[in-house]
């Protein structure tokens, strides 16, 4: 019921102050993976945790050869230390939860039963155990307009509990600062996804690292990836738009206050839509000039990084030479 090419199984999972967690944690988690019929491998980072959790991570990676573990410098966020697992880690799917026991390593089996017909399995917390007014309404609004404006449809897009591909995950390298915008940015890929429910727990023990202020975030986020969707392969055409639009509209009214002027013999000096015309004008002017810059920016960005404008799935024969 897994697919054969599935020979090796990675899960990678961030931790930032979670010394009370941790060795259930590895405990769980390793009950349930020796279970699976395939190698796998553990990848804990540290997110430049202050508590014990380096320590307790350094002598579970000295007793269990399945266990790789790096610590950041400094606490660099869940987003990044999902990033540096990614990089180290080699398995065929990739699988990410978090470190504080909300998410149930028991699940793990169940998202990979569906990974031969997708690319990207997502949990979805349906009886999500977090406070109401602090986490899970601004949850509810997050993932409605995350839905509305990306137009992937997701019940849970917070829900760290996925599994990947690995080739979904190489795709992804560049967009590493917003893990919960990997299926919307994947789906423009052309990536294949599906949502499992999950078990989601109360925290235990430990504090959460997040509140309010992380909503604001998720929101600027979401502006950035929307732009990104639509524009980063055309700016002038967004910026210019709005350029053309507002150079006409100011070059209009400025032909009107002319006419008077020239015709009628109007004084026009004193007149606020003087102002606004000449304004829209050099707002225009602004507009494309920024969309000019912007597309040197994108094939700066394209080129240098090799980084074509498609993406294969795979190569279906070789000529020989
Ligand atoms: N985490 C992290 N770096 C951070 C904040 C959180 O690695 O800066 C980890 C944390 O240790 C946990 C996971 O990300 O394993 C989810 O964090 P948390 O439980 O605080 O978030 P919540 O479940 O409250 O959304
Ligand atoms: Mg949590």
């Amino acid at each position: 019921m897994y697919p054969e090419w599935l020979k090796r199984l990675s899960v990678v999972i961030p931790l930032y102050n979670e010394e009370e967690n941790v060795e259930e944690l590895h405990q769980r988690l390793t009950d349930v993976l020796t279970e699976l019929p395939f190698e796998y491998e553990i990848i804990y980072v540290d997110d430049g945790s202050t508590d014990n959790t380096p320590y307790l991570l350094e002598r579970i990676s000295s007793e269990d050869e399945h266990v790789l573990a790096m610590s950041l410098r400094r606490n660099f966020g869940q987003t990044a230390a999902f990033a540096a697992g990614f990089d180290f880690c080699r398995g065929d799917v990739i699988v990410t939860m978090d470190g504080d026991l909300q998410n149930d390593p028991a699940d793990i089996p169940r998202l990979l039963e569906h990974i031969d017909r997708y690319d990207l399995v997502s949990g979805w917390r349906k009886n999500r155990k977090d406070p109401f007014l602090s986490r899970r309404l601004p949850s509810m609004i997050a993932n409605w307009l995350i839905s509305k404006v990306t137009g992937v449809k997701l019940h849970d897009y917070g829900c760290s509990l996925k599994a990947y591909r690995r080739e979904v995950i190489k795709n992804l390298n560049l967009y590493g600062e917003m893990h919960r915008f990997i299926p919307a940015v994947a789906s423009w890929y052309g990536v294949r996804f599906t949502e499992v429910e999950t078990t989601h727990h109360p925290r235990k023990r430990g504090k959460s690292k997040y509140g309010l202020s992380r909503t604001v975030k998720v929101i600027l986020d979401l502006i950035t990836v929307k732009f990104l969707q639509s524009f980063s392969t055309k700016p002038i055409q967004f910026f210019g738009s709005f350029g053309l639009i507002s150079g006409f509209i100011g070059f209009l009214i400025s032909l009107y206050l002319t006419i008077r002027k020239l015709f009628w013999g109007e004084e026009i000096g004193g007149r606020p839509l003087l102002l606004l015309g000449v304004l829209l004008i050099i707002v225009g002017i602004q507009l494309i000039g920024m969309g000019l810059i912007s597309e040197m920016l994108v094939r700066v960005y394209h080129e240098s990084q090799k980084k074509p404008i498609y993406v294969i799935k795979r190569i279906l024969g070789k000529k020989e030479k």
